[in-house]
């Protein structure tokens, strides 16, 4: 037993002996280990911020260089459309409660085609013109301006003769002969929009079909000036016949003729002004919206 005593005696020191010096070993180790450590850190750290400053310095005489040796980049604004909204429910038929006013503007142009440009531009807002055909070099300037300043230049045949409804291939020569002179004297491709001479209920359903067969979106009205009788009405009936039918419609498609008729030409102040303060917006016609119609085929 004595013995057995000794030796486990003898064991147990043997371990607790053998046990420090690990322990020892071990201290030593880890704190070699964090020694080690905190100095691959620090030296990793050190190695950054010169990286850092390193590149800094780079920027700056990249930056400078690039200076020296281009000119400066103007940022230019993305141009984006302000109305893309509303013509994308125009396109969709989706018009309820829209306020949208297209003026149109009948058998210019003419010498007074110009006032009507320039008061456009003033307010900043675009109609539409349905133009026949003056083939003199006066006028052929104004089918450019039209287009030139973001306004439809449309078609309304070349001869307004209510005599074409007796002979659709002598309507669609008439309309063509137009489109070609418009296109050639703007060098563009123009939308296909027309109205009928005295609108579509004057023609008949052989004539309104050729049209459509041509591509084209026929357009009439919902809102009169009245200033197509021969007795043109006073200025104040002008502007109320305007402004209290654009009330009426989310969509108002206003006939006038204001490049031929003076009384016209001098209400569109007060029409346009009364209008705009109400929130209306005035865009110039697209092919692809659906417009008032007074005979559908
Ligand atoms: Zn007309």
């Amino acid at each position: 037993m004595k013995k057995h005593k000794q030796k486990t005696g003898f064991f147990s020191h043997k371990i607790v002996g053998n046990l420090m010096i690990y322990l020892l070993v071990l201290t030593v180790t880890i704190s070699g280990g964090a020694f080690a450590i905190s100095r691959i850190v620090s030296a990793t750290e050190s190695e950054q911020e010169v990286t850092q400053v390193e590149a800094s310095d780079n920027q700056e005489s990249s930056q400078a260089s690039a200076i020296e040796e281009t000119p400066p980049v103007i940022e230019r604004p993305i141009e984006t459309d302000p109305y893309s909204d509303i013509k994308e429910r125009l396109r969709n038929n989706d018009t309820q409660s829209l306020k949208v006013v297209f003026l149109t503007f009948d058998d210019g142009p003419s010498t007074h085609t110009p006032e009507v440009l320039d008061l456009l531009a003033t307010y900043n807002i675009k109609a539409t013109f349905f133009t026949n055909l003056h083939d003199s070099d006066d006028l052929a300037a104004y089918y450019q301006r039209i287009v030139a300043e973001g306004h439809t230049l449309a078609n309304h045949t070349s001869s307004h003769d209510y005599d074409l409804y007796t002979n659709s291939s002598a309507l669609m020569a008439d309309i063509q002969s137009l489109r070609d002179y418009q296109m050639q004297l703007t060098g563009t491709e123009l939308p296909k929009i027309f109205r009928f001479p005295g609108g579509s209920l004057n023609a008949n359903e052989t004539c309104i079909q050729a049209v459509v067969n041509a591509g084209y979106n026929y357009v009439d009205w919902n809102v009169s000036s009245g200033d197509g009788s021969s007795t043109v009405p006073e200025i104040p009936v002008i502007e109320s016949n305007i402004i209290n039918g654009c009330r009426q419609y989310d969509v108002s498609v206003v006939l006038c003729h204001a490049e031929i008729k003076d009384n016209t030409r001098a209400a569109l102040p007060t029409i346009i002004e009364t209008l705009l303060a109400e929130g209306y917006t005035f865009l110039p016609m697209e092919a692809d919206y659906t417009y008032p119609r007074q005979l559908e085929i």
